[in-house]
């Protein structure tokens, strides 16, 4: 039997709630997820995940931090960071549990019981960092995934691309020195949160493991789909990566409050099938999408809906 694309996902993501007017809101979640049953039915596997335990999530963030997100779940509203990053009472289950999400959906993919899999979680994850919150992320989730597939299943050549409008700083400082994950990331540049330039490709051993693509405001799906076959899949090719993560923003939508550039639904869809293309080439079309950004909840699930049409056609 074919195997099944999987969406790993909880209305308990909603329960994190940062105030009233935050872009990461709730409905990111509740809003789409009910549309997202009514579009696909049964033509996906539905997989509710378990939290994280916390040694995977240490394998990346540091214990003082972890246990600042911890003492969270006494107070009733705190900022994690200097500007946007909230946390209160359910956030650091909500946190543990879109890292849960991801952790599933490797054992998952690599044990060959789905074919492919997109976490449907938040909070998102790219921009947190080993020893902070940031950019509303809280849990670097991709990050996570990624040294769990290292550790736990001896992976040796990892992909991430991160096509999020704003450049993915959390997980780049992560793997900055390692060749075993190569971080490619597509995003507006100058832009949020600053870093991401076309200059920084990696240090050490992990030097030209880091590929930093800086997109115009304004860009469109033509530029994106271009700078895929220029850029992305020749090092894909070079690469032959084992397994291919995507911190999938929808933030780069044309009609996205945060972000400048124009993307439709269609660019995602045709991003989506150009990296399965990838993935059939390199490592029986293993790949593992994570939600990141996307702020207006009608494009957000617009775009959600052409990129797992394109995971699960056959
Ligand atoms: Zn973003």
């Amino acid at each position: 039997m074919d195997l099944k694309t999987a969406i790993i996902t909880s209305e308990k993501f909603a329960l994190h709630t940062p105030p009233s007017g935050h872009p990461d809101a709730p409905n990111r979640i509740s809003s789409v997820l009910p549309k997202l049953k009514d579009a696909f039915g049964d033509s996906l596997l539905w997989i509710e995940p378990s939290p994280a335990s916390l040694d995977w999530v240490l394998s990346v963030h540091t214990p003082e931090y972890v246990e600042k997100v911890k003492k969270t779940q006494i107070v009733p509203m705190v900022l994690l960071d200097w500007g946007d990053t909230y946390a209160h009472g359910p956030s650091f289950d909500v946190a543990l549990l879109a890292v849960g999400a991801a952790l599933e959906a490797v054992d998952k993919v690599i044990t060959k019981q789905i074919k492919n899999a997109f976490c449907l979680v938040r909070p998102p994850g790219h921009h947190a960092l080993p020893n902070s919150a940031m950019g509303f992320c809280i849990f670097n989730t991709v990050g996570i995934a990624a040294r769990y597939a290292i550790k736990n299943y001896g992976i040796k050549r990892i992909l991430i691309l991160d096509w999020d409008v704003h450049h993915g700083n959390g997980t780049q400082d992560i793997f900055y020195e390692d060749p075993q994950v190569y971080f490619i990331s597509l995003h507006q540049f100058p832009y949020y949160p600053g870093t991401g330039k076309a200059s920084d490709i990696g240090k050490g051993a992990g030097e030209g493991y880091t590929m930093n693509i800086c997109m115009h405001r304004g860009a469109t799906d033509k530029e994106y789909v271009e700078a895929f076959h220029t850029k992305v899949l020749p090092a894909i090719d070079k690469y032959k990566p084992e397994i291919i993560f995507i911190s999938a923003g929808f933030d780069a939508h044309k009609d996205d409050p945060l972000g400048e550039i124009c993307l439709t639904e269609q660019g995602y869809e045709t991003m989506t099938q150009l990296l399965k293309n990838a993935a059939q080439k390199h490592c029986e079309g293993k790949i593992i999408s994570v939600l990141e950004g996307g702020y207006n909840t009608e494009s957000l699930y617009n775009s959600i809906k052409s990129h797992l049409k394109a995971l699960s056609t056959p």
